[in-house]
């Protein structure tokens, strides 16, 4: 019989996990495969993992490790993929928007089909707020443009992987980790499975807009070096135009001598420029601030407390 690991990240859960924890007991009744737990308390400051323990202690299939502070959902699905030992991995949410009804079925498509990967979907938006799914959507029009790796329009983290393929996503041991990217970028054979939003039955979002700005910047940057380019690009295209504009502006003053006029389009000119140019530098040190953190290999995540053996 084969192994199943459920990889769940937790940040401020304690309402959420009791009942996670009931509904994922029915769909593991229904599965005929051996199946373990392993839930990342991501430096929550609320009772998570006391509620993890107390589970803990009437289930011994449970793993759990708790970080030493919040380091964020990529850290915490890095550390549970890299501490199950199961056939097949699925990454969960526990706030039960990622449907565990769903497993079955994903299963089947991997063990039926030969899949390495069986991946979600939301179709809609519904319950967001609009501006959110608008900018949610320019996101992914802007990503996809630029970038080289497909990141699917409203893809969960949920999804059932084999071994082989998380072994490859955890030969990917980059700090600035986003799994959207990466879980396209290893490849292998895929299959989407699309579903109707559901909204989070306890507990709260984490994600603000300004934290949700900051990850689609930091998935842009993993992921494309294409506004590299952009600046030089135009930095080349004005220099251009200033060139054009020179001999435009010799041949004028030869043939019609040279009123003085104009600094207020000047001003503009300079302004502009010096905009663009920090704008430009902007983006270089976007990059190089990531090349900076890398390159201290710092460990992606601390676990202050965990019962996986050794
Ligand atoms: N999460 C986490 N660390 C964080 C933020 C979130 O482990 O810093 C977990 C959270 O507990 C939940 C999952 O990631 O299980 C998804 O978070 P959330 O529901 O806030 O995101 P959304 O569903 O709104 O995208
Ligand atoms: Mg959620």
């Amino acid at each position: 019989m084969s192994l199943i690991s459920i990889v769940v990240p937790c940040f401020n859960e304690e309402a959420s996990i009791p009942i996670f924890y009931n509904e994922i007991q029915k769909i593991i009744k229904q599965m005929n495969s051996n199946f373990e737990l392993i839930f990342i308390d991501d430096g929550s400051t609320d009772a998570t993992l006391e509620t993890i323990k107390k589970l803990n202690k009437i289930d011994n299939q449970i793993k759990y490790i708790s970080f030493s502070r919040n380091f964020g959902k990529e850290a915490a699905i890095y550390a549970g993929l890299k501490n199950s030992v199961g056939d097949y991995i699925v990454v969960m949410d526990v706030d039960l928007q990622d449907p565990p009804e769903l497993l079955p079925k994903m299963y089947n498509y991997i063990i039926n089909e030969s899949y390495d990967c069986v991946a979600t979907r939301r179709v809609d938006r519904k319950g967001e707020p609009p501006i959110r799914s608008f900018f949610a959507r320019l996101f992914y029009k802007i990503i996809n443009l630029i970038s080289d790796t497909e990141i699917v329009d409203g893809a969960r983290d949920y999804r059932l992987m084999t071994r082989q393929m998380v072994n490859s996503i955890l030969n990917l041991q980059e700090y600035n980790r986003f799994s959207k990217g990466i879980f396209s970028w290893v490849g292998f054979r895929n299959k989407w499975l699309e579903y109707e939003n559901i909204e989070r039955f306890a507990g709260e979002t984490y994600w603000s807009f300004w934290k949700l700005f900051k990850y689609s910047l930091e998935g842009i940057i993993a992921f494309s070096t294409m506004p590299l380019s952009i600046s030089s690009i135009t930095g080349f295209m004005f220099c251009l135009l200033a060139f054009a504009l020179i001999i435009f502006l010799i041949i004028r003053t030869l043939m019609f001598g040279d009123p003085v006029a104009g600094w207020p389009s000047l001003i503009c000119i300079i302004l502009f420029m010096g905009g663009l140019q920090l704008f430009s530098i902007g983006i270089l040190g976007q990059y190089l601030s990531k090349t900076y953190l890398e390159t201290k290999q710092r460990p992606i995540y601390i676990s202050k407390e965990d019962n996986i053996k050794k």
